[in-house]
């Protein structure tokens, strides 16, 4: 890159990379640090990712094929004694109420969008330029240095993920299943076969695992040999998709919920800095709603620099005010709500089993609830 650069991004994550290709396509010139090991593991993990954060990585040649990105068609979510609220796409008159993504498969796209940008710069360490993004997730150094408060709530729970292959074929269906100590099991439906290619249509069976559950239960699970684990996981599943085998590694997650009291600043040298991402909030994964609204922060943010009257910096402090005002009602909303919807599921007196089932019966008939509660999950506000 023969100028300097105008934003440097720290962190080079899904919304990192996002961003950098965002503005990159706007022609604003960017640096991206990238730590200079990568991660031992791959991820387990695959997301649950909204009609808007499809059209994102699509408009950016980052969504992966097929194989990759498997549509749910139907969600059903069991409380613990016989509640049950049902989510269909044709109710919703969508084409899918999101999409499961392999985190890999993003993580390589994303890659090489990047490495194919000229207007990109992968660094190994931070660069000066007007405005700095910090992207570097839930335990950004950055931030801490900047001194921004981040307010942290732990969850006493853990998350655990696995791959598990269903003697069920899933149909297209997200399961979940809350318990009475605030538990949840999430099954959620994948459209690779063994050997990472496209299942045969309506015969697919693998699944993603995300199990939240008490942080002291988590070591004995993680440790529990695999056959044990198949049986845990099959009978808390109620036998839905039949019996459930393990077809990858455990990995585990300690949960939170936080919020950065500051969402954009100076340095001390006056040049601006931006938090983005888990870097400025994170929340229970219970919603599958982490990223949908880190790839949102990435939207707001390239959207204001790119509308920015001609005469501002990409710095200018009314725009990074504009993108903080976008994004932190909307964060916080989704952060209480599924904080609300995890504290409903930990009160075990009665009669609040029965009655949280009962509102869960009542929600599934009010048609018109749902919608607009199905249109937030999406995105599609
Ligand atoms: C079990 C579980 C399941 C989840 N499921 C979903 C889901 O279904 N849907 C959904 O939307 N969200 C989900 N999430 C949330 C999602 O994982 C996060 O919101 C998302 O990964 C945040 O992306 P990020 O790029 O902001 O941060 P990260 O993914 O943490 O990336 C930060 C990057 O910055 C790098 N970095 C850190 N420090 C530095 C530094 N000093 N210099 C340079 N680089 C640095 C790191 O190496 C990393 O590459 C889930 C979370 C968990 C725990």
């Amino acid at each position: 890159m023969a100028l300097p650069p105008e934003v440097c991004i720290r962190g080079a994550g899904i919304v990192g990379r996002a961003l950098a290709l965002l503005l990159a396509r706007e022609r604003v010139r960017v640096a991206l640090v990238t730590p200079a090991a990568s991660p031992a593991h791959e991820d387990v993990r695959a997301y649950a990712l909204n009609a808007a954060s499809r059209g994102l990585l699509e408009s950016l040649r980052a969504w992966p094929d097929a194989a990759h990105a498997t549509a749910v068609h139907e969600m059903r979510v069991h409380g613990d004694e016989g509640g049950r609220v049902q989510f269909s796409a044709a109710q919703q008159k969508v084409e899918a109420l999101a999409w499961i993504v392999d985190v890999p498969a993003l993580e390589r796209q994303l890659a090489d969008a990047v490495r194919f940008q000229p207007q990109i710069e992968v660094v190994t360490a931070p660069v000066d330029a007007p405005l700095t993004v910090v992207c570097e997730g839930k335990a950004s150094a950055t931030r801490e240095a900047l001194g921004v408060r981040y307010d942290v709530t732990r969850y006493p729970q853990h998350a655990i993920a696995a791959r598990l292959e269903a003697s069920e074929p899933h149909g297209g269906v997200a399961h979940q299943w809350f318990n009475d100590q605030g538990e949840v099991l999430a099954l959620l439906p994948l459209g690779m076969g063994p050997d990472n290619t496209v299942a045969a249509e309506g015969g697919a069976r693998a699944v993603a695992l995300v199990w939240s559950v008490d942080q002291f239960r988590a070591p004995d699970l993680l440790a529990l040999d695999a056959d044990a684990f198949n049986a845990a996981v099959s009978e808390a599943s109620h036998g839905a998709l039949g019996a459930l085998r393990l077809i990858s590694e455990r990995a585990s997650w300690p949960l939170q919920r936080a919020m950065a009291d500051r969402w954009t600043g100076r340095f001390a040298d006056g040049r601006a800095w931006a938090l983005a991402g888990d870097a400025a909030h994170t929340v229970h994964p219970l919603a599958g709603q982490g990223l949908n609204l880190g790839l949102a922060d990435a939207m707001a943010l390239a959207r204001v620099i790119k509308e920015r009257d001609y005469w501002r910096g990409v710095g200018d402090a009314r725009l990074l005010r504009r993108y903080e005002r976008m994004r932190r009602a909307e964060v916080l909303s989704m952060s209480l709500a599924t904080d609300g919807l995890q504290q409903l599921f930990t009160h075990r007196t009665d009669p609040l089993p029965a009655l949280r089932n009962w509102g869960m019966r009542g929600f599934d008939r009010s048609a018109s609830i749902k919608h607009w509660i199905a249109r937030q999950a999406m995105g599609l506000r």
